[in-house]
């Protein structure tokens, strides 16, 4: 029917209308005026895939009786993942394939269903996908074109499998290390928060979600999720609205002006206010301030959390009315019918409006529309097609090799060469769930058994590459059983080299919150025992937020920061240590020294810049065991000739500065050129530095290249006080490694 008035539409459009959107637009008024009520909340509500299937013998079976109950009573218009893991291409097909094929056959107005996933760093729900670095490690690439490039591929094979909405990516900028989802975040910066998210956001929809290729991306989570006080997952934040517009607000701000179809509402609260429940937030920052015209879905459980976690809510029903009221528009509800039941009631009794919730379906509507589901709501062949590409795992390994950041290299003890007889070990030596950290064939990322048996761990690629001079006692020291202490020193005495595979256990989400950033403290004894055979040790860190190595710094010669890099992160862990790779990553995070002094790059003026002379004044020592932008080089370079067009910066004008950077060592290798504005005099207190712009080059040996960098007065912005964005008169620091330079915005 739709596709009818959808044809007529442009028939009649081609002879009196301008914009193709319009009959696409009367089309979904039709059918809206023609849906009934409970139709309409149908589209609204959101459920997961445990309440259609069943799970038997590890495949998935959909029940026809509650298919038929979700369906076609309660009218449901979209389904998400999961029950427990990872399926097939196959068995996707015949997960989504019958549910659309009920909808169309057996609804009356036929609207195509919508199925929903959260494939986070490659469509990692999805047997045979590439899997790709988290977005910490991303970020750690600087690496644009290749986070784009992941992008699209996680795109086409979240669509190969049948499925054209995913929950990502993570726009909350990480600037509480103790939360357990900071490895999902781009790090600390709100810049480059900004520049990979969108990166992300132009590879999952490609500027056209109806393309077989691309599928509608999700600004997750709005906003301040990743700040809770204590540090724990879902826990009341307080932030000032200065801060929240400062450092939370543009990554948003620039999606949704890209163009990004959907957003997902923060779990949490701030100041007090769920953000479920925020008009202010959902209504008038997100859709009159920045013009957001997309879906905004909830979070998991997050209405009936208005009420039983948040006491905001005396009822159910009064937590519906709170958070469709603040501006909702579909629920993950996600496991009964409470939201439907009770959206029906509020409108009914006239609390809603029916105009509230047709504004809700004709978002829904549209963004079908937009996904192409009305005119191919099947799968297609094309992206089925296109699912398996060896260039996939190069680019999953190209930016594996690009966020691993080498933090310590004492006595150039990394590369190893193939003389060397090495010791692979720690806990996570031969474990592929700390390779891929959450998210990962499972909620969790950490049933070893999910795992596809073709990817390998660290010790696996060490036995296929350096078969003679890798030493393995694996049984010495494992993830389930501990050390056992004299098998391991034994071991160790016979080689050369120590490469201690270390970290975190692989989680998600409220299961990984932690009191503090101590390292294991088994792994820290560990360590200790191993330095005292004499043998270098090269720690390898798999971890999703930086735990504490103060304690373990000085018995390691080498420390390699992988984060969670993935199905590739085995072999470019390798290719790093054996100079394979040129090490290029860059800290998108200070490293902390101290749990308890967790400061970012971009804090006020301290004491110790001001030299005050009153030594009981040194409150803040900033002393992070590895600074924002770290990252060192098997080769070297060095910065030169930084010029600006002009030292003063006029009103709308822009101005350039470049820079020359010279590759001095013997190695061609990788470098990020990083841009940092100081604000002199400011009249709220300036941040130190603000990185402004950053850009990835690559440097043969001895090679020289100049870098362009043209910033306007926006780039020298800051929120005043009065919570609007501005650029002061006056002077600026602009550095770009130890070179500096004064302009003047005027
Ligand atoms: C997470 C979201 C995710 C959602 C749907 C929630 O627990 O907070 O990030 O998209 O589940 O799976």
């Amino acid at each position: 029917q739709l596709l009818w008035i959808l044809s007529i539409g442009t028939i009649v459009c081609g002879i009196s209308c301008t914009k193709t959107e319009k009959p696409a637009a009367d089309a979904i008024e039709k059918i809206i005026s023609e849906m009934s009520l409970e139709e309409k909340v149908g589209q609204m509500t959101n459920l997961t895939l445990a309440t259609i299937a069943n799970e038997v013998d590890s495949t998935v079976v959909v029940d026809t009786a509650k298919l038929n109950d979700v369906i076609l009573k309660h009218h449901v218009g979209s389904i998400q993942n999961v029950l427990t893991h990872a399926y097939t291409l196959n068995e996707w097909h015949s997960i989504i394939e019958p549910i659309q094929k009920l909808t169309l056959e057996k609804t009356r107005h036929k609207i195509p269903f919508l199925y929903c996933i959260d494939a986070v760093h490659g469509a990692n729900y999805v047997y045979g996908a590439t899997i790709f670095p988290h977005n910490i490690g991303l970020a750690a690439t600087r690496n644009r074109t290749l986070v784009k490039e992941a992008g699209a591929i996680t795109a086409v094979q979240t669509r190969a499998a049948g499925i054209r909405y995913n929950f990502a990516p993570v726009l909350d900028v990480g600037r509480n290390q103790l939360w357990s989802r900071f490895g999902e975040t781009f790090g600390e910066d709100t810049y480059i928060a900004t520049e990979m998210g969108l990166a992300s956001i132009r590879g999952f929809e490609g500027g056209d979600v109806s393309s077989p290729l691309h599928v509608a991306a999700c600004m997750k989570h709005f906003i301040g999720y990743s700040v809770p006080q204590n540090g724990k997952d879902r826990a009341p934040a307080y932030i000032p609205e200065i801060i929240l517009r400062e450092h939370f607000l543009p990554s948003f701000k620039a999606a949704v002006n890209e163009g990004t179809h959907t957003l997902m509402v923060n779990s949490g609260e701030i100041n007090g206010t769920p953000v479920h429940a925020s008009k202010y937030l959902l209504t008038d920052v997100l859709r009159t301030e920045l013009g957001f015209k997309g879906v905004v879905i909830t979070d998991w459980l997050d209405i009936l959390k208005l009420k039983e976690r948040h006491q905001v809510a005396e009822t159910h029903k009064d937590a519906v009315y709170l958070a469709v009221t603040a501006g909702i528009d579909m629920c993950i509800v996600p496991f009964d019918f409470s939201f439907t039941d009770d959206l029906i009631a509020l409108v009914k009794e006239g609390r809603i409006s029916e105009e509230r919730i047709n504004e809700s379906v004709r978002r829904i509507l549209q963004l079908k529309k937009d996904l192409g589901l009305f005119e191919h709501p099947y799968l297609e062949e094309q992206a089925v097609k296109a699912f398996s590409d060896q260039a996939y795992s190069n680019t999953a390994l190209q930016l594996a090799r690009e966020s691993v950041t080498l933090l310590k290299n004492e006595n150039g003890i990394l590369p190893l060469t193939d003389k060397q007889k090495i010791l692979v070990t720690g806990p996570f030596a031969n474990t592929l769930s700390e390779l891929h950290g959450a998210w990962s064939y499972s909620w969790q990322g950490n049933i070893e058994r999910l795992y596809p048996d073709t990817l390998n761990t660290i010790a696996e690629v060490f036995k296929k590459e350096t078969p003679a001079t890798s030493i393995f006692d694996l049984s010495a020291w494992t993830k389930s059983n501990g050390w056992n202490k004299g098998a391991l020193i034994k071991a160790a005495r016979a080689a050369d080299v120590l490469v201690v595979c270390a970290g975190e256990a692989a989680y998600a989400e409220t299961p990984g919150n932690i009191p503090d950033l101590a390292f294991d403290s088994v792994q820290v004894e560990v360590i200790k025992e191993l330095s005292k055979t004499g043998k270098p040790i090269v720690l390898v860190l798999l971890e999703g937020r930086p735990r504490i190595i103060r304690e373990i710094e000085p018995y390691c010669n080498a420390v390699v920061l992988a984060y969670w890099p993935g199905a590739q992160g085995a072999q470019a862990i390798y290719d790093v240590l054996y100079g394979r790779y040129n090490p290029s990553g860059k800290l998108p995070f200070t490293y902390p020294r101290y749990s308890g002094t967790l400061l970012t790059y971009d804090h006020k003026l301290l004491d110790e810049a001001v030299e005050i002379v009153e030594p009981y004044q040194y409150f803040y020592e900033f002393n992070p065991q590895y600074a924002f932008g770290y990252g060192l080089s098997y080769t070297t370079f060095s910065y030169s000739a930084l010029k600006i067009s002009s030292d003063t910066l006029v009103a709308n004008d822009s101005l350039t500065v470049s820079i020359t950077v010279t590759n001095t060592g013997k190695l061609d290798g990788q470098e990020v050129v990083e841009l940092y504005s100081r604000d002199l005099v400011a009249s709220i207190t300036p941040s130190v530095k603000r990185l402004r712009r950053f850009e990835k080059i690559a440097l043969h040996a001895g090679e020289s290249k100049t870098v362009d960098f043209v910033l306007t007065k926006a780039d020298l912005a800051f929120v005043g006080q009065d919570l609007k964005t501005v650029t002061e008169q006056g002077a600026f620091e602009i550095s770009i490694q130890k070179q500096k330079t004064t302009i003047y915005y005027k």
